[in-house]
């Protein structure tokens, strides 16, 4: 069913249909010349019965032209990286085969035309050896700033020094910034871009100064994770986690201030709803935008269905929508949408970060439909990075996740010693998704497997084969041809 003219918001309503196009009826990106018009548009989804010779094909012509698109150019002008957390192969498996079937395609994920893996491991603080499953915080760090570094490290290395971020970089380069996110701004992915602090618990002043006195503003530091993201100051800054706001600072200039109110007496544009977000026309150094929608992590698109002992001797069911995701809500989609409006006016070039965090807090507490929902939003918001990125393809995009997590696809109906669901997918098949990196009664735990990255635009051959993920921060700064000592 092709569902153009349908406003993005109602294209990721739960739906057992597959869906070809999750992107608006108008054009918001008029201008350029879109892949369609250089006749390389790749259709990826399965077109034939699969019981036929060729009819799960994926390929519907060669696709030479269509790489070769992406390949002849190199450098820049802007760049969106879209992170799923906790998102890998089994995760987007899982989302593919319940949401659009096993021969279709994750809109905006699956149509990015160069794909490679990348190693994620983190470092042990003690030997400065791998640790093979790495936390979003180091993770993060490695991403952001091309250092490896110990878990619950933000963007500081191994000795605890601060590594400067792709925002901070692209700032003083002159670039437009922005971050966004369906978790706290405090949380590890969007942290890791505006702030250095030892321990990525440090989210407002309190906890800093218990856990991260070197860092407490009152003892000459930085300050905490959302002090720090006032001061580093992106063009554009949305997500949740209002509650530490609500934070005074203990020491410098704004001392007995709420952190609230100093945004305000920075400057900031503050916004605490969809709508008011989508009516937000500018947003620079003079006035940056600060869109914060939730006082924790945003509710997820899609509600709980708990993975648990012996759920796959249990009747496959399909997920529903999230009762507390209200029009209160952007998704992640719009949010992204707007970011690229704002961002992309001062025509000087942008960087903009984009998470869907809570495909991760979904594995952690064996919730299948969470995680599902979710990947739905990184993938409207993929589609939205890609719709951009094809009229103005001095545009790279990049989507990957930021570790492997725990959802794993078995046997369908087979009772494992884990945590099971079974789900009724796109296809009318029942699939058992199991869960079993936890200790007993506790949550999932991350895996250690290498992360898919792929990229469209500019600069996107070189996530091709096997990289490590503090290459993508040399790509993104070496593609946008940003000095990075620049000051
Ligand atoms: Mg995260
Ligand atoms: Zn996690």
């Amino acid at each position: 069913m092709d569902i153009k003219g349908a406003t993005l918001k109602s294209a990721i309503l739960v739906s057992a249909v597959a869906l070809s196009v999750a992107g608006c009826g108008s054009d918001p990106y008029p201008g350029g010349t879109g892949d369609e018009a250089a006749g390389v548009k790749i259709q990826r989804d399965a077109k034939g019965n699969p019981r036929d010779n060729g009819g799960a094909r994926r390929l519907n012509k060669d696709q030479a032209e269509a790489i070769a698109d992406s390949l002849q150019r190199s450098g820049a002008k802007n760049v969106i990286l879209l992170i799923g957390d906790g998102t890998s192969d089994q995760e987007y498996t899982i989302a593919r085969n319940y949401q659009w079937g096993a021969g279709g395609i994750i809109p905006g994920v699956d149509e990015l035309p160069l794909t490679g893996s990348y190693t994620t491991y983190s470092l042990d603080k003690d030997t400065g050896k791998p640790n093979y499953t790495t936390d979003s915080a180091a993770s993060g760090t490695a991403l952001a700033t091309g250092t490896k570094t110990a878990n619950k490290s933000i963007s500081v290395d191994l000795g605890g020094r601060p590594q400067r971020t792709i925002i901070e970089i692209a700032k003083a380069n002159g670039l437009a910034t922005g971050n966004v996110t369906t978790a706290p701004l405090q949380d590890a992915t969007p942290a890791v871009q505006v702030s250095h602090v030892s321990n990525r618990k440090c989210e407002g002043p309190k906890k800093t100064s218990e856990k991260c006195p070197q860092d407490a503003v009152e003892n000459g530091g930085r300050g905490s994770i959302t002090e720090q993201l006032l001061q580093t100051r992106p063009d554009v800054t949305l997500g949740g986690g209002w509650k530490y706001f609500q934070e005074t600072a203990a020491g410098g200039k704004y001392r007995g201030l709420t952190l609230e109110a100093q945004a305000k007496e920075r400057g900031f544009h503050i916004v605490h709803s969809a709508a008011e977000l989508m009516s937000v026309r500018r947003a620079d150094q003079d006035e940056p935008l600060l869109g914060v929608f939730d006082n924790g992590t945003l509710p997820r698109l899609w509600g709980k269905e708990k993975a648990v002992q012996g759920g796959a001797n249990e009747p496959p069911v399909k997920c529903s929508p999230n009762k507390k995701f209200t029009d209160q809500t952007p998704v992640l989609g719009d949010m992204t949408r707007k970011a690229i409006d704002l961002l992309s006016q001062p025509k000087r070039g942008f960087f903009l970060q984009v998470e869907s965090a809570s495909i991760d807090k979904a594995a952690h507490s064996a919730d299948p439909c969470g995680q599902i929902g979710e990947t739905v939003q990184l993938s409207d918001a993929t589609t939205v990075a890609l719709e951009y990125a094809k009229k103005h393809k001095d545009t790279l995009v990049i989507v990957t996740g930021d570790h492997a997590q725990s959802s794993q696809i078995v046997g369908t109906g087979v009772d494992t010693s884990g945590l099971t669901k079974n789900l009724m997918t796109a296809d009318g098949v029942p699939m058992t998704v199991n869960y079993g990196t936890a200790l007993k009664g506790e949550d999932q735990q991350h895996s250690g497997v290498q992360v898919r990255i792929a990229a469209y635009g500019p600069g996107a051959a070189n996530v091709v084969g096997l990289t490590d993920q503090t290459d993508t921060f040399f790509l993104i700064t070496d593609t946008l041809g940003l000095d990075r000592k620049k000051k």
